[in-house]
């Protein structure tokens, strides 16, 4: 007799046959639901950036997290190794302030003097140590010029090593010729010899980058002869400020021509001896900077000048003193 399969009408493997399905059922239903799970919303799916994530299953978020961790470990290390690199301990020294994000010198910044008017005050002729100590006693950020050293002031190199920011006075043909400095450039003098005299002064003041004119209406009067000293200090890597001893002066006109900025004077504080007087020209001075959003002043180791300008500390707390490089 022919053995027979159980049928599903059979009702002795109904119950069996029905429990099976149920089974089944249960079984494809919870590996849908697992499948489901891993699969989520594609949001949830976004792999976190890293720079090797070879191995990293994005439904790996343990392992994803502690990746992100050895990464920004390492970022943070990196930071501290570039603050060690030779050329930024160079530049800060240079800044004279320690490197620190834009934002954080933003807010850390004093900011009333930041928005101050800049004004620079040089005092022209400096030459023996005591115009150093008297421009000094005045305890403001001055910026002291030094004339070339001659037999009358063989010193005026040396003192200039300890004051930072100092300036050059380079002596230029005046109109009338009494009292001139040794050394004086002339009218006419060759492109040779003003590099010469600029190259000598580089030699005795090997941090000057700015040097302005003592006396000289003749010579800065003189297109050609300003063209050759201001050839000479751009090749050399200084930059001319105008004392404008003469509103003839042809500095302008030839920087202004080559796209070059002018830098000059704006006002003489003692062009008039007196206390009163001087002050009145630093209050001037003042103004200008108000006015401009900077200035140029520049005055003399006299003692009037000295003693003006230790009176007007109050009134110059309205701008912010600073070097010749700051404007
Ligand atoms: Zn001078």
């Amino acid at each position: 007799m022919r053995k027979r399969f159980p049928s599903l009408f059979d009702p002795k493997y109904r119950i069996v046959f029905l429990l099976s399905l149920m089974v089944l059922v249960i079984v494809v239903g919870t590996v849908c639901l697992f499948i489901l799970q891993q699969v989520e919303h594609p949001s949830k799916r976004m792999k976190y950036p890293t720079l090797d994530d070879k191995n990293i299953s994005f439904v790996d978020s343990n392992k994803t997290i502690e990746k992100v961790q050895q990464l920004q470990k390492r970022a943070v290390e990196i930071v501290k190794k570039e603050k060690e690199i030779p050329i930024i301990q160079e530049m800060r020294k240079l800044e004279e302030k320690p490197i620190v994000p834009l934002a954080y010198e933003e807010q850390n910044a004093p900011k009333e003097s930041n928005k101050l008017p800049r004004l620079v005050i040089i005092i022209d002729d400096v030459s023996y140590d005591y115009d150093v100590a008297a421009i000094q006693s005045v305890g403001l950020p001055l910026v002291m010029s030094f004339l070339p050293p001659i037999k009358r002031h063989p010193e005026s190199a040396l003192l200039a090593q300890g004051v930072s920011g100092h300036m050059v006075h380079l002596p230029l043909e005046a109109m009338g010729s009494n009292g001139e400095e040794d050394e004086t450039l002339k009218v006419g003098d060759s492109v040779e010899k003003i590099a010469q005299t600029i190259q000598k002064i580089k030699k005795l003041y090997p941090s000057v980058r700015y040097i302005n004119n003592h006396t000289g209406s003749k010579f800065t009067s003189d297109k050609a002869s300003m063209e050759r000293l201001l050839e000479v200090l751009e090749s050399e890597g200084i930059i001319f400020v105008d004392s404008r001893t003469i509103g003839s002066t042809k500095a302008p006109e030839i920087l202004l021509k080559q796209g070059k900025r002018y830098l000059h004077r704006d006002v003489f504080l003692d062009h008039h001896d007196g206390i009163a007087n001087i002050k009145a020209q630093i209050s001037k001075a003042v103004n200008t900077a108000k006015r401009n959003g900077t200035a140029v002043a520049i005055g003399h180791p006299r003692q009037d000048t000295i003693a003006a300008l230790k009176q007007s500390r109050e009134l110059l707390k309205q701008v912010q003193l600073v070097g010749i490089d700051k404007i």
